[in-house]
This record gives C-alpha cells, sequence and structure tokens, in this order.
C-alpha cells in the first residue's frame, strides 16, 4: 500500500515475498522514519487459525506512526487486509505444538530527499514468517545483563514507539551482553540510570512480596500487549499487581533475602519467559535454580491456552479468521 500527501493511501496489493526497490535517498536510510508492528496467527487444534489482539498491534502502530510524523491507517482497512493475506497464506500457519505465524506489519518513508523532514511518501507493507516454539524441549531460564553504561532511550524521546532507532541504539549492550554470554539486556531509565525499564524485546515483572510489580508506562517502554494481557490474567487470579517505579537494587536485595520470588518476561515472540539469573555490575542473583517460577508457568499456560484454544476467551482477544 503506497501513500503519497495529497491523494492518500492508494494501489494496495498483495504479491509473492521478494526484494522491492526503493530509491537510494529515500528518507529511511537516513534518518530512519520507519514503524513496525509485531502479533501472530495461531494453528488450533479444530484447524481453525487464531489471530491474537490484532486491533490493539494496528491501534499501537498509529500510535507509533503519529511520534514518527507518519499518515494514520484506518484499523478496519488494516484487519481486511491481514484477512485477505491471510486467507491466502494459510498453509504458512504452522500445525505442530508452540507454533505460529509471526505477522510484521512495518511502514518506511520512501521519498527521495537529503534534507530531514517527514517524508511526502510512504510505503506500508506486512511481511510473514513461520515460527517455531520458544520453548524447545523443556523452558529455558534467560540469562539477563543490566546494562548501565549505555541507555536505550530518555525520557522525551521516542521509547514507547515501535521504531527502527530504538532498537539500532540498543545493538552495541546487547552485542556487548551476547560477547559475556547473556541472553538480553535489562534497559535502566535514561535519567538516573536505576529504575526497571524492560528488556530488549519483552517487558519485565516480578513477583515481590506476593505481588506482581512492573514497570509504569512512562512514555519511554513499549506499551506491550503480551504486558497488558498477562497482567490482566495475574488480576483474574486474585494477585494484586503494583505498576509502578522498581529500582535495580530492590530487585537485587529482593533476589538475595527472598522478598523477590519470580521474575519473567512478556513479549509476542517470547510469550512468558522466566528470568533465571540477572547480573549488574559485579553483582549477579540467580531465581527459580533453573526452573520457571509458578506462577510464570501459570501464566504460561493460561495465556497460550488462550492462544491455542484450549482455555475459553473470557477477554475477547481473539479473532477468528
Ligand atoms: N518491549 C520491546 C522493546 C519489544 O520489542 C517488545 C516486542 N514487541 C515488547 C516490549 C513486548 O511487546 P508485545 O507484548 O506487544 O510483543
Amino acid at each position: 500500500l503506497r501513500f503519497d500527501r495529497g491523494q492518500g493511501w492508494h494501489t494496495p496489493r498483495i504479491e509473492p515475498y521478494g526484494p522491492f526497490s526503493l530509491d537510494p535517498a529515500a528518507l529511511v536510510l537516513h534518518y530512519a522514519q520507519e514503524i513496525f508492528e509485531g502479533l501472530k496467527a495461531f494453528r488450533r487444534s479444530d484447524g481453525s487459525i487464531a489471530l491474537f489482539r490484532p486491533r490493539d498491534n494496528f491501534a499501537r502502530f498509529n500510535r507509533s506512526a503519529e511520534r514518527m510524523c507518519m499518515p494514520q491507517l484506518d484499523i478496519d482497512f488494516c484487519m481486511t487486509a491481514l484477512r485477505q493475506l491471510l486467507e491466502l497464506e494459510k498453509e504458512w500457519v504452522p500445525h505442530s505444538h508452540g507454533t505460529s505465524l509471526y505477522i510484521r506489519p512495518t511502514m518506511i518513508a520512501t521519498e527521495p530527499v537529503l534534507g530531514v523532514k517527514p517524508a511526502d511518501q510512504y510505503l506500508f507493507y506486512i511481511i510473514l514468517s513461520p515460527v517455531a516454539a520458544y520453548y524447545k524441549g523443556g523452558v529455558n531460564p534467560v540469562r539477563i545483563w543490566v546494562s548501565d553504561d549505555y541507555v536505550r532511550v530518555a525520557p522525551g524521546g521516542t521509547g514507547e514507539a515501535k521504531t527502527g532507532g530504538n532498537y539500532a541504539s540498543s545493538l552495541y549492550a546487547s552485542a556487548l551482553a551476547a560477547q559475556k554470554g547473556y541472553d538480553q539486556v535489562l534497559w535502566l531509565d535514561g535519567v538516573q540510570r536505576k529504575y526497571i525499564e524492560e528488556v530488549g524485546s519483552m517487558n519485565i515483572c516480578f513477583v515481590y512480596d506476593g505481588k506482581v510489580v512492573t514497570s509504569p508506562l512512562t512514555g519511554s517502554i513499549l506499551d506491550g500487549i503480551t504486558r497488558r494481557s498477562v497482567l490482566a490474567l495475574v488480576r483474574d487470579m486474585g494477585y494484586a499487581v503494583e505498576e509502578r517505579a522498581l529500582s535495580i537494587d530492590e530487585v537485587l536485595d529482593g533476589a538475595e533475602n527472598g522478598r523477590l520470588q519470580e521474575a519473567f518476561g512478556t513479549g509476542t515472540a517470547a510469550v512468558v519467559s522466566p528470568v533465571g539469573e540477572l547480573t549488574y555490575r559485579d553483582r549477579t542473583v540467580r531465581l527459580g535454580q533453573g526452573q520457571a517460577g509458578k506462577l510464570t508457568m501459570e501464566l504460561y499456560d493460561r495465556l497460550t491456552g488462550i492462544q491455542y484454544g484450549r482455555l475459553p476467551d473470557l477477554h475477547n482477544w481473539i479473532e477468528l479468521l
């Protein structure tokens, strides 16, 4: 789908996957005017295909578009386009347990200009890719390295938008963490470098004194759809939820004195992932002795139960194809 200022969105089409041409001066290549989304389609045991909260993804896409000076898309149009695409490509939604079809809507600025300004031309496209089960034979708790030399975003920046620049700014610390043998980086706030923000591609929650504590939506973390869903499930189960600033010291002390019982990440790709280890400067704490926590696994089962149709969809999160 293409956009020209003055004309609006035009020329919708479905094409086989492959390279497309772009002017070498396209604004996206210089100034990173780009946004994307990530959602999944699940194959159920009766063969039907379920989308999980797709409208919430497109609503977030529009919020990212606004922050990045990009045009809005009509959510009903996006849903129709996605349904048509999936109807054609249904065979790509894998059948085996725990697998899904990952859906990546993307918008890029295509206008060829050298000056810094919002583009007058855009391309919107959706790519699909089958993905394997996140847990390949047993749960694998993630090892996390806390960065305070580097920050991903700062207040007033683009942290809340799902835009490539946020990921570009996180590459260096992520590569350092990988070199040291860690799976992901946990980012602290960009001002005091003290309060928990989020992990590379997940929001993070802690079970602290029996309550579920997670960072508030301050504008610098992604408003994760899995985060929202998991917090709703946690409340359904009767647990208290606290969205509050939580310092890295509180987390490490809690892990050492037993007040922090579990930590888990939430995300479309990661689903609900146990955190097994956290390192901050010269301090390392381990959680759960290589096992996922009880609440972590319960939330994983409940969320995937709704996605794959084993459990009733009490919150109306599912749209069947
Ligand atoms: N934070 C970041 C930086 C992410 O990239 C993601 C993955 N989209 C998340 C959190 C989790 O968001 P969601 O649950 O909507 O996938």
